[in-house]
């Protein structure tokens, strides 16, 4: 492994990750919604943060940029091309380009639709991707910024990454994304047994992050639109498969 990779709780749901390279020892956090715990789980560590990853403009994943990048002296990279800006960004970057971290290189992926600019960043050697609000645990993000026309290429793409890739989400929102998985996708034995492990790992207050893709491509709804036995079940056999993941995706709002 080229990264050592720690997960800081912050406000009520949301995931920061604290990701180590440990060839270079360089040091970056991912959607610092609030300064102080990141900054204490870094000094706790030893580790020194050069480097702050965005995903989107969302106040719960920008919140403490500001704090830390004066403190650190670190540089904001994220999507310019987002609908509201990044605070402090020094390093716009786009869908396509590539961010050099020590001796990982970051694709940016762009999925749009929860913002208009959202972007994720895959590790390719490490086999990680850290997804913002664009794709969670059984879940993805909400459409605030765009249509279900406009997500669902993104969201493919990701599927489409190896299946041993590991998911680091935005937030912790599995169980509930589980208990909707699980209203319209109730035979899915693999999709049973994982809610059996969420609803342990919650009650012991565990993250379920990272999340498996592999297991993702098998139980995640919003990844299955182009599934052609699961699009029967609803009577999308034959639909286009945005068609199929929009009502997926309205399901969830109204659930
Ligand atoms: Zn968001």
């Amino acid at each position: 492994m080229t990264l050592q990779i720690e997960i800081v709780p912050i406000l009520s749901d949301n995931y920061v990750y604290l990701v180590r390279d440990q060839a270079s020892g360089r040091v970056a956090c991912i959607d610092p919604g609030e300064a102080a715990p990141v900054l204490a789980a870094a000094e706790e560590k030893g580790w020194e943060i050069d480097t702050i990853l965005i995903t989107h403009h969302h106040g719960d994943h920008v919140g403490g940029v500001a704090t830390i990048k004066a403190a650190k002296g670190a540089t904001v990279i994220g999507p310019g091309g987002d609908s509201q800006p990044i605070p402090g960004l020094d390093q716009s970057v786009a869908d396509g380009d590539v961010v050099d971290f020590g001796d990982e290189r970051l694709a940016v992926i762009g999925v749009y639709g929860h913002t208009a600019g959202h972007i994720t960043f895959h590790a390719r050697h490490e086999g990680a991707l850290f997804a913002g609000d664009a794709l969670f645990s059984i879940g993805c993000g909400r459409l605030f910024e765009g249509t279900a026309a406009d997500m669902w290429p993104g969201l493919r793409r990701l599927r489409d990454l190896p299946d041993e890739t590991r998911v680091y989400c935005g937030h912790e929102y599995t169980a509930s994304n589980v208990a909707f998985a699980l209203s319209i996708d109730g035979q899915n034995a693999e999709l049973q047994r994982y809610a059996g492990l969420v609803a342990m790992l919650r009650s012991e207050g565990v993250p379920t992050v990272p999340a498996n893709l592999g297991l993702e491509k098998k139980i995640n709804p919003f990844l299955r639109a182009e599934d052609p036995d699961f699009a029967q079940i609803h009577g999308f056999k034959d639909r286009d498969a945005v068609d199929f993941f929009a009502f997926i995706r309205a399901g969830k709002d109204a659930f």
